[in-house]
């Protein structure tokens, strides 16, 4: 594919890194929805291949689920940011069709979203935290994209799925503590287990 939407990133990019499904004929059970890719996905073309992705795919190979088999991967924008800097609302913005493209392909009974950012580019709602407590009252009410998205935002809400934010699974974010005094890593765990109960 080509898009030059993003002045910025496309100066930066070495390719486009496009989602990964699982192979055609496959149910995709969870789609993972990270910020932007990295060094390493960007040299590679393929999402979540750094150290970030590996700690997430343990995670789920943990509960029985393998990539390319009952999860595919995609993220917020498709092109690596200058500097790994956070992709701007903007950039997040002419990125979301495409992002809704693929949650319409996939169908995933689960979206996780790994990162703030990532995050609040599909709900719109500032802070992991915050979205973390609100999805897991509201998760599972239909009317949540209505009454939390902003109108840019919600054609890319995927509906019927549960939506499941994770913290960001670098090594430096992954080891922090959460407002609750746990560590975010923790609190990623067990978002998962309480994802893979639902299903
Ligand atoms: S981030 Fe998305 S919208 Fe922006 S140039 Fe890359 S593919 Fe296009």
């Amino acid at each position: 594919m080509t898009c030059t939407k993003c002045q910025s990133l496309c100066a930066s990019r070495t390719q486009i890194v496009e989602p990964d499904l699982p192979e055609f004929g496959r149910h995709c059970l969870v789609l993972v929805v990270g910020e932007a890719p990295g060094a390493d996905e960007d040299a590679q073309g393929k999402g979540f291949v750094g150290r970030a992705g590996r700690t997430l795919h343990k995670l789920l190979e943990e509960y029985g689920l393998r990539r390319g088999y009952e999860y595919g991967c995609a993220n917020i924008v498709l092109c690596r940011p200058p500097d790994n800097r956070r992709p701007t609302m903007q950039e997040i913005v002419h990125c979301l069709p495409l992002l809704a493209e693929t949650i319409d392909r996939a169908q995933p009974r689960a979206v996780i979203t790994v990162g703030e950012t990532a995050t609040r580019g599909i709900t719109g709602i500032v802070g992991l935290w915050v979205n973390i407590k609100a999805l897991r009252e509201h998760g599972h009410d239909p009317r949540i994209a209505e009454m939390i998205c902003p109108p840019e935002i919600k054609p890319v809400w995927p509906h019927g799925s549960l939506l499941v934010p994770i913290p960001h699974t670098s090594p430096l974010a992954w080891n922090r503590n959460a407002p609750d005094g746990r560590k975010w890593a923790e609190v990623g765990a067990e978002q998962i287990r309480r994802m893979v109960e639902m299903l």
